[in-house]
């Protein structure tokens, strides 16, 4: 379910059962109306944001991913905060709101994209879409040609394109988008540092590690879907992900996220594999009447 409303939010948070709520970014400013940057409002606007936080911290109680033992059974208003991918406008824009109500919080990082500034790689045909110019575009790997001559047309390319990518089996799907973009001769940067783009720097996340409210997880390493990978591949991204929070920021985490967080992410295995590896829970994008309730299969509301 997705939530865009305060209502929607309101009467979410008076359920039963505990709220955990998705968000990505927060920025300043919305993007121009022909922009489609951002057309699956990723990244909310700061004004919202604070609107939705202000609600929350004066009708709810934020808790935390380490208090859900112990408040089983009563999640009446009871709600956790969480970002995924690790973009610094967590930093710049949603912390000061997050300190100012004082919720605590938990940002999963994609760790290879932390110093890096990497592009998560649907992120980087979303930008070559956006600043294309052509009216039309050829793909030998999608094996159809797509119009771009409005917003609803390049709109339409992404998603079939996000839906290609979620098929994909035992693909890196950063080599993947750097395949597609040479097939449809287009380019894309590999970094930014635009609001929408710029990730953490370990810097930063050592530095809200300490502030009492933020605290992180692991996302992957390289944003790869880790239920379409082989054993040794998706083994390879966990254990890279948790040995780079340690060695980068000393953080011993016991959260994941799964990235895409739909129903073919994750299997038993892998939920096996990150036990094995001391992680706790784990969150889904999944609706609550999939949630199995297990700890390792949380659901959450994405919130734009
Ligand atoms: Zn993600």
């Amino acid at each position: 379910m997705i939530i865009n409303n305060l209502k929607k939010l309101k009467n979410n948070l008076n359920s039963r059962d505990l709220s955990i709520y998705l968000f990505h970014g927060v920025i300043k400013k919305k993007p121009n109306s022909s922009n489609v940057r951002n057309y699956n409002l990723k990244h909310i606007d700061q004004k919202k944001f604070e609107k939705y936080i202000k609600y929350l911290s004066e009708h709810g109680k934020a808790i935390t991913l380490n208090e859900i033992e112990k408040n089983k059974g009563d999640f009446f208003k009871k709600y956790i905060i969480t970002f995924d991918d690790g973009f610094h406008n967590n930093y710049k824009y949603a912390l000061p709101i997050l300190k100012k109500y004082k919720i605590p919080h938990i940002i999963y990082l994609t760790t290879n994209y932390v110093d890096k500034n990497l592009i998560s790689w649907i992120d980087r045909i979303d930008i070559a879409i956006n600043n294309n110019k052509k009216k039309f575009i050829y793909s030998s790997i999608l094996r159809k040609r797509f119009r771009l001559d409005n917003r609803k047309n390049k709109i339409y390319f992404l998603n079939f394109v996000r839906n290609y990518c979620k098929s994909l089996r035992d693909t890196d799907l950063n080599k993947f988008a750097e395949i597609l973009l040479k097939d449809i001769k287009l380019y894309s940067p590999k970094s930014s540092n635009s609001d929408l783009d710029k990730k953490l720097s370990w810097k930063h996340v050592k530095k809200m590690s300490k502030n009492g409210l933020s605290e992180f997880g692991a996302h992957s390493h390289n944003h790869n879907i880790l239920g379409h990978l082989k054993e040794a591949q998706y083994k390879k991204e966990i254990l890279i992900s948790l040995k780079t929070l340690l060695k980068k920021a000393n953080i011993k985490t016991k959260h994941y996220s799964y990235p895409e967080g739909f129903k073919t992410s994750f299997n038993n295995q892998i939920i096996k594999f990150l036990k094995k590896n001391k992680i706790k829970t784990a969150v889904t994008t999944l609706l609550p009447k999939e949630n199995k309730n297990s700890s390792f299969k949380l659901n959450r509301f994405f919130v734009i």
